[in-house]
Order: C-alpha cells, then sequence, then structure tokens
C-alpha cells in the first residue's frame, strides 16, 4: 500500500533556515523540492527519511537570470516548465529548453524542478546531457558558503552525487554560448508517451570564422553509462575538419564504439547502441547546420 512512513515536516521561510535545518539533521532528512521522484521513492518505501524539508517556495531558489555576454544562472527550484518556457533560454540555450519540454507530461513539468532532475542523478534523466554539453556548472550551498563545479563532476553515478551532508544544490551557470556554435538536444524513447528515455544526447559544435571547420565539439550521451558520458571519439574525428556525409557515417560508429549500455525493461544494449549511433549522425549534422547560421 503506497501510504507514507511517519516524517517529520518543515517548510523553512528563506535559504539559511533551509540549510540550518539540512544541516541539523544531516542523512536523516531529505530535501523536497517538486516532489515527483522523492514522494514516489517515500511511497514505494525505497527511502524512510525522519525528516523532510521543503524547499519548492523559496524565492531565492528560483529563477533564470541572463545577461548577454556573462551567461544565464537557473536557480535549482526553477520548474522545469519555466525553463521550457523562458524566452531567454529558447532563443540563447534552445537544447535545454527543448530537453526541459520533454520532460514527462506538463503536469509533471509544472512540478519538477531542474534541481531535483539532476539531485535525484537518474542515469536517463533529460537535462544533464544538455547542461553538460553547454558547459553548465553548479553551485552548491552550505552555511559554510558555497562550491561549484561541472555539473559532470557533480553527477557520480545512478543516484549518485557530490552533495556532502549540510548542502543544497543551489544554482546552475551557463556561460555565454561561443561565437559560431550551437547545441542540440534528442532522446528516443520506446513510445511518445511519459516513457522514460532509452537513451538521450546533446551535441554541442563550435566553428571556426569561416563558419564550415569544426573548432570543437562536446557530444555528451544520457542513459548509456552510470553517469552522463562525454564523448572523446567524436570530437578526435571532427575537430578541425568539414563536416561530410562520411563523417557523419563515422560520428554514429564512433559515439556508439564509447557507449556502454546495459539491457533493461526500456530496452536491450543492442538497441540502445543503434539510438546512439542515431541520435549521433542526426544531432552532429543538425548542430552544425545550426552553428554556420548562429
Ligand atoms: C510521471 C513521471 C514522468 C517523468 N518523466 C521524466 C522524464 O521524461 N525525464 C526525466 O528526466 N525525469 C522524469 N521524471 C522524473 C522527475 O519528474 C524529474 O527527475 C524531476 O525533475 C525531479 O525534480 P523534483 O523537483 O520533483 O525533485 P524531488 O522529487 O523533489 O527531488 C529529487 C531528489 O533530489 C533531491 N533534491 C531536489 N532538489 C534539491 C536541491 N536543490 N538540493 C539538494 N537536493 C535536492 C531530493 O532530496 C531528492 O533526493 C518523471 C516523473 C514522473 C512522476
Amino acid at each position: 500500500m503506497n501510504i507514507l512512513h511517519e516524517f517529520e515536516y518543515f517548510k523553512p521561510g528563506n535559504k539559511k533556515e533551509a540549510l540550518e535545518l539540512v544541516k541539523k539533521y544531516g542523512n536523516k532528512a531529505k530535501v523536497l523540492a517538486g516532489g515527483t521522484d522523492l514522494v514516489i521513492m517515500m511511497k514505494e518505501k525505497m527511502i524512510k527519511p525522519d525528516y523532510v524539508i521543503d524547499i519548492s517556495d523559496l524565492n531565492e531558489l528560483k529563477g533564470i537570470t541572463y545577461e548577454e555576454g556573462k551567461g544565464a544562472e537557473v536557480y535549482a527550484c526553477t520548474k522545469v516548465a519555466d525553463i521550457e518556457s523562458s524566452e531567454d533560454l529558447k532563443t540563447k540555450y534552445p537544447a535545454l529548453a527543448y530537453a526541459a519540454s520533454q520532460l514527462g507530461s506538463h503536469q509533471v513539468r509544472v512540478m519538477a524542478t531542474m534541481g531535483g532532475n539532476c539531485c535525484h542523478s537518474s542515469p536517463a534523466a533529460e537535462t544533464p546531457a544538455p547542461l553538460s554539453a553547454l558547459g553548465a556548472k553548479v553551485v552548491i550551498a552550505s552555511l559554510e558558503g558555497e562550491r561549484e563545479m561541472p555539473i559532470e563532476d557533480f553527477i557520480q553515478g545512478n543516484r549518485r552525487n557530490d552533495l556532502k551532508e549540510g548542502e543544497i544544490l543551489y544554482k546552475f551557470k551557463l556561460p555565454e554560448p561561443e561565437k559560431n556554435s550551437a547545441c542540440r538536444y534528442g532522446h528516443i524513447g520506446l513510445r511518445d508517451a511519459m516513457e522514460i528515455d532509452c537513451a538521450n544526447m546533446a551535441a554541442n559544435i563550435q566553428l571556426e570564422d569561416d563558419k564550415e571547420t569544426i573548432k570543437k565539439v562536446k557530444l555528451v550521451m544520457g542513459s548509456v553509462a552510470i553517469k552522463p558520458l562525454i564523448s572523446k571519439a567524436v570530437p578526435a574525428l571532427l575537430e578541425g575538419k568539414k563536416l561530410t556525409e562520411e563523417l557523419i557515417e563515422k560520428t554514429g560508429e564512433a559515439a556508439q564504439g564509447e557507449a556502454k549500455p546495459i539491457s533493461d525493461v526500456r530496452a536491450s544494449a543492442e538497441y540502445r547502441k543503434d539510438v546512439i549511433a542515431a541520435l549521433a549522425r542526426r544531432l552532429v549534422k543538425e548542430a552544425y547546420e545550426a552553428a554556420k547560421e548562429a
């Protein structure tokens, strides 16, 4: 039966109060943002925190800012629906806004937060791959101060991340996109419904000033390893070259060669490898064409 166990519920009035509670109760407490992962895990008795600290309404943890030349900041409790509809993010970071639009259903997106999506640290999560491809950093807060790190260092494995006792995820920092660059995101699920991805990917390509030669590539794969997998083979293949049909074909093979998916209820490892090849071919082509117009 899906009845929650008994726990003490706190709704701090500001970030400092939240940090005090998080420090006081340590690993006996869980932070609640949108609750779309946490409450399910509690109902299924996968976790039984003694204390739940609800940070969902803290204004200091919500919102999106963008400054030309400096980049964007997205606070951890910003709803995924607000990321999907942000004009600044749609214009400057369309891969992230698009990934947000693909998470669950509208009902889920108005509850769920990007902080929760990354702190839950599921290998199949929607937003870590585009965040990583875009060079995002996370800022972690505690009563002692703040520290920051790239999102790919923050997520360490299936439901594992670098948060220590007494810390919360405060915000994401996105650098200004490079000149002549574009990032694209794609995912494949088994059916066109609320299906967790069987694989996802983001590709960020920067071109030289000739707008044809590839200067830099960052290709990040989701759901094919215990954490987002950053390709080494694709940049080695593409950087310094102009994209051709032959290179697109080889891009698919290179990404496929690096992916280490598992077989589970959603897809076999073989199918996931095919999906990775198809996504890599499509996204590299799309990002390259978009970078020419950037
Ligand atoms: C029907 C359904 C469909 C879904 N579809 C998708 C999908 O397509 N793609 C996808 O990626 N996910 C999907 N999800 C999963 C979920 O909605 C997302 O992972 C969501 O972004 C989690 O955010 P939240 O705010 O609800 O997190 P919560 O459930 O509140 O928290 C999740 C975890 O992160 C911790 N946490 C949250 N915020 C912070 C913080 N600021 N600092 C420290 N710790 C924190 C919590 O303690 C908890 O451990 C789906 C869920 C449901 C129920």
